[in-house]
């Protein structure tokens, strides 16, 4: 058949030895269009997408029957919801079953942009839980802190460090999840560039450095504390033989019940999802629990010294201020919550962190100029001053235009639509000047 030919002869015959019975079934499917879906953000409701179809593994997951065009969508740039294939979503029962979500944890995702399991670990994470997000590359960096600060959360601190940079971490982490880069055949379908990058030795070379990624992350993870592995890719190899090393980490695996979910396949110690079995893409998952009597992390003391209640700047943006504390870097003022400080103060010392709690902002002369986190941060004041936006002058703000508002209040005010904030404008007589960040703008045309 034609539609084989575009793939690697030494891809299709392991996919035939992993799957004789139905391979012809799996190859037509990756012809076939991918399934839209996107989980909808708590914080943020709005009600759009309520009536879609849902993800039975999320509760937050919809399917939609037609791909819309999310740039131009105001609420998909104020955070509303994330874009995000469906099988990944199976992260969330995952923690289910693990029992986390109710009880405060310190939490890893090592290999984190663009950040869609980030945000998902946010929305499942109880409010006093801290996530460190990390990722290596600077660009893919970046695009993780756009999808960090649209999700609102202030419990998560950026970083930007290889996995052996956590060596100082030793026994520090109630969870890891290593999202781990891999021969990407599940994308096949959504992304035609990973066909043309699979490789057997790149297979090979993936595995080695998973491989290399665990073993960093076991020792940063508590006796007891639970690592989640996923790839996805079908590669036994980069899958279920990865596991299978790992137990001589100290790590055991732990099975996950898919009886609930019919299509889903089970493997030797994990989850396999083939996109003609389940509605979403390919992708592995499987989970872990480090031996060992419990242990706590040992940190030097926090001088508390250090620790500065927020200024009456910030007291007048963020809600509950006496919950939160103030830190200023390079010229850049963070606000953090209190209980986050003595987290902050190891991680400082041993990784480079990029954003931590909210960025509230900076100083230019005597004045305090709030920043984008700031606007999108669930812990904002309800009492802002704001401005609601039609679809059309919100699309005009969002490309760093001046949308032509009405209002009686001059100086700094939140662009919102549909009540959801989307950033900063200052209004000064006649004259209003946009503060959507320039990078982060609309560029295409409708
Ligand atoms: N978890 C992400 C999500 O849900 O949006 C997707 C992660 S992607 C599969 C894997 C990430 O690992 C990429 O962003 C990549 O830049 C990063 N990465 C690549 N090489 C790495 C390495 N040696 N150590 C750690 N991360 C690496």
């Amino acid at each position: 058949m034609t539609i084989n030919n575009q793939y690697p002869e030494a891809f299709t015959e392991r996919i035939k030895a992993l799957l004789p019975d139905d391979y012809d079934v799996f190859m037509q499917t990756l012809d076939g269009v991918s399934p839209t879906s996107i989980r909808i953000n708590e914080l943020k409701p709005t009600g759009k997408f309520a009536t879609e179809e849902s993800i039975t593994w999320c509760a937050t997951g919809k399917y939609l029957n037609e791909r819309p065009s999310f740039t131009f969508d105001p609420l998909f740039h104020a955070g509303a919801y994330y874009v995000q294939e469906a099988s990944s979503m199976f992260l969330e029962e995952v923690w289910k079953q693990l029992g986390l979500g109710t009880q405060p944890v310190k939490v890893l995702d090592l290999c984190a942009a663009p950040g869609g399991k980030s945000t998902h670990l946010l929305s499942l994470m109880s409010k006093d839980s801290l996530l460190v997000t990390n990722e290596v590359i600077p660009n893919r960096n970046k695009t993780l802190q756009q999808n960090i600060i649209k999700w609102g959360y202030a419990n998560c601190i950026i970083t930007q460090n290889k996995p052996e940079d956590f060596a100082g971490l030793q026994n520090y982490f109630d969870v890891i999840l290593i999202d781990a880069p891999c021969s990407g055949e599940g994308l096949f379908r959504k992304d035609r560039d990973a066909i043309e990058e699979w490789s057997e030795k790149n297979v090979e070379m993936c595995s080695l450095r998973q491989k290399d990624i665990v073993k960093h992350a076991a020792a940063c993870l508590k006796p007891g504390g639970h690592l989640i592995y996923s790839t996805c890719t079908y590669e036994p190899v980069e899958n279920d033989e990865n596991i299978a090393w790992m137990q001589q980490l100290g790590l055991h695996s732990i099975a996950i019940d898919i009886s609930a979910y019919p299509g889903i396949t089970k493997t030797i110690y994990g989850c396999q999802f083939y996109p003609h079995r389940i509605k979403g893409e390919g992708f592995y998952i499987a989970a872990l629990k480090k031996e060992g009597p419990s242990t706590n992390y040992t940190a030097p003391p926090v001088n508390h010294k250090k620790v500065q209640a927020l200024s009456p700047a910030l007291q007048s943006y963020i809600q509950h201020p006496e919950t939160f504390v103030e830190l200023t870097k390079n010229d850049f003022i963070f606000a953090m919550p209190l209980w986050m400080m003595n987290d902050f103060a190891i991680l400082e010392k041993r990784l480079y962190i990029r954003n931590a709690g909210i960025l509230a902002g900076s100083i230019k002369g005597k004045d305090f100029l709030p920043a984008h986190d700031l606007a999108l941060n669930n812990n904002i004041r309800k009492d802002v001053p704001s401005v609601e936006l039609n679809e059309e002058e919100a699309i005009t703000y969002l490309r760093c235009e001046t949308p032509k508002v009405k209002s009686e209040h001059l100086g700094w005010c939140l662009a919102t639509y549909q009540g959801l904030n989307l950033g900063w404008m200052k209004l000064m007589p006649g004259r209003l000047n946009n503060y959507f960040p320039k990078d982060w703008r609309i560029l295409k045309r409708a």
